[in-house]
């Protein structure tokens, strides 16, 4: 069985203060165990905030680089993200794919580099409005995952999580249906079933990402192939505790 996966992606918002609240409201909230909870604060305040998050919630970086250490100003490296016990680490978020060149490659290089260190990480796919709308949206999804696929090998998928993030339905208020992603979730399962292995497309977590919130997320949480969330938003708010429970 795949164990239930909710990630708080942060992005660029808050001061420490109030990130330190929304810490303490996770660190005070009942969970049954059932979902494996990771935060990503933005960069700065990843030491603090790993210090302060109660086990077994962890924190995660929002992006890394492919290179040990060297002239790479703004750059974090994988080793010391794992010098620094952070475990997780968000790639390819659309984000970063649309505002700063992380290009399929550099996301699958970033993604080998993360692996080879001792990292997990959260692999963001997803297709824009104009691709969907073009028919093309597996076509996308497949071709940014097949470049992962090509740099990491079989056991290494243990340490991917993949996140279904449809861009039309990042920040927009505009949810894919359970139906929509119900769908895409299966075909990137039955893709890994034939391009990877049927064990790997049996134990690999696909979450969805995308507008989820407090009100939507336990429709979303019952599609057989939907195995958590990656939630923008909503994370900074109490909410995040009800999309952290909606798995029944
Ligand atoms: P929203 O939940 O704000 O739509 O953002 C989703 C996202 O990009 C998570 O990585």
């Amino acid at each position: 069985a795949r164990k239930f996966f909710v990630g708080g992606n942060f992005k660029m918002n808050g001061s420490l203060t109030e990130i330190e609240t929304i810490i303490e409201r996770i660190n005070e909230a009942k969970f049954d165990g059932s979902t494996e909870i990771v935060v990503a604060p933005p960069a700065l305040y990843l030491l603090k905030i790993q210090e302060e998050l109660k086990a077994p919630s962890q924190v995660a970086a929002q992006n890394s680089f492919t290179e040990k250490s060297g002239a790479f100003t703004g750059e974090i490296s994988p080793s010391q993200l794992k010098d620094a016990n952070v475990h997780w680490v968000i790639l390819g978020h659309s984000e970063r794919r649309s505002l700063f060149g992380d290009t399929d490659k550099l996301v699958a290089d970033k993604v080998k580099a993360a692996i080879e260190n001792g990292l997990a990480v959260i692999a963001c796919v997803g297709e824009s409005l104009e691709q969907r709308e073009a028919g093309e949206t597996q076509e996308i999804v497949e071709r940014q995952l097949e470049t992962i696929a090509k740099e990491i090998s079989e056991s290494e998928w243990k340490d991917v999580v993949i996140a279904y993030e449809p861009v039309w339905a990042i920040g927009t208020g505009k949810v894919a249906t359970k139906e929509q992603a119900q769908e895409v979730h299966d075909q990137i399962r039955k893709w890994l079933a034939k391009r990877v292995t049927q064990s790997v497309a049996d134990q690999t977590r696909i979450i969805y990402g995308g507008s989820v919130n407090g009100k939507n997320c336990a429709d979303l949480a019952n599609a057989p192939d939907i195995d958590g969330f990656l939630v923008g938003g909503a994370s900074l708010k109490p909410e995040f505790i009800d999309i952290c429970n909606s798995h029944k």
